[in-house]
């Protein structure tokens, strides 16, 4: 099997149109989709942005039932802790493959919003990953932890700022990352879109100096010209680290595949 693509949005997704029929014409042997689950979402208005399980489903059996291609049922978590047993109970008696987990917001807002703008760097790092613990901790079946730099986007840190800001709190959470035996995401959105390439060079060697080895390639594409978006720049990156596999899941099932 090849490694293939995900973190990906359809129109099942609040921010996405895109159809899978799209994604299908690029698709090596299986696709998989990871559809937003943000609970009283800042960037809805504060409505629940959930994935109709129902709809969704029956779509992909359709699709199924005219490719040849397996198409394999995802999920990105949106974590805010106050949240979490409205999420559990969504997710109970769902099948996905692989379950996303990222923080994107904290109740009040997402960090992309503007408002992040006004607020201190530091004080903002200290509340954004005291998140992404409190996420990685609590969220058990989640498999992949997504896009580590998402709040921190919007701010124009120097690799040195963000390291001394953010280090104490990101060895507790890539210890915690580890033992949850989560598996590390390069977002491409991340990688490329928003310029974070130096904060990886710095966080994916912390990560793998403390024991992580399980990574993943995410293009967090909203539409099909993004599928697999910058995967040869990052497969390079990460095989510069001396990483030589990525994870995919199906069924929630860990399975490593060769770059
Ligand atoms: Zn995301
Ligand atoms: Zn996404």
């Amino acid at each position: 099997m090849t490694y293939y693509d995900q973190h990906l949005h359809t129109h099942h997704s609040f921010d996405c149109q895109e159809s899978f029929e799209n994604y299908l014409a690029l698709s090596p042997g299986q696709l998989v989709t990871t559809e937003h689950l943000d609970l009283c979402n800042p960037a809805e208005d504060f409505a629940d942005s959930m994935p109709d399980y129902d709809a969704y489903t029956a779509e992909i059996a359709e699709l199924e039932a005219k490719h040849t291609i397996r198409i394999l049922k995802g999920i990105e978590i949106g974590f805010v802790k106050e949240h979490w047993p409205a999420i559990a109970s969504y997710l109970a008696g769902k099948d996905f493959d692989v379950q996303l987990l990222s923080v994107h917001q904290n109740g009040k807002y997402d960090y992309m919003d503007d408002v992040v703008l006004t607020l201190d760097p530091q004080e903002l790092i200290a509340d954004y990953y005291t998140r992404m613990l409190s996420a990685v901790e609590t969220a058990d079946s989640c498999n992949i932890l997504t896009h580590f730099d998402y709040g921190v986007r919007r701010l124009s840190l120097t690799p040195e700022a963000f390291q001394s800001y953010a280090e104490p709190y990101l060895i507790p959470l890539f210890k915690a990352v580890i033992e949850k035996q989560l598996a590390f995401e390069l977002n491409a959105k991340s990688f490329i879109t928003y310029g974070n390439r130096l904060l990886y060079n710095y966080a994916v060697p912390l990560y793998r100096s403390l024991g992580g080895k399980l990574f993943t390639l995410g293009s967090d594409a909203h539409r099909a010209a993004d599928y697999e978006l910058a995967f040869d720049d990052m497969s390079e990156f990460l095989k510069g680290f001396g990483v030589s596999h990525l994870a995919t899941y199906q069924k929630g099932k860990l399975q490593l595949v060769a770059m």
